[in-house]
């Protein structure tokens, strides 16, 4: 089972220390809110589990990020996704 880290998406939680751990099943849905203090959080990714530099930029980062994303349709050509 991973150990996920989140961290409050703004300022600092006093109760919780402002970042925590949990251990969390693979098919759970991302943790939104402190378990203690209820602000809203968001995961962070590891960087000793997840190397930034080797970190795939996925599909949905790709899109944030402006780009048109296209997916090879095995004929040699490019359908828009
Ligand atoms: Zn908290």
């Amino acid at each position: 089972m991973p150990i996920y880290e989140y961290e409050p998406r703004d300022g600092d939680c006093k109760i919780c220390g402002g970042r925590f751990e949990l251990r969390r099943p693979m098919d759970r849905e991302p943790l939104e809110a402190c378990p203690v203090c209820k602000k809203p959080v968001r995961k962070i990714v590891s960087a000793a589990t997840t190397p930034r530099v080797a970190k795939p930029l996925s599909i949905s980062d790709a899109k944030s990020a402006g780009f048109q994303v296209l997916k090879r349709n095995g004929g040699g050509s490019y359908d828009k996704q």
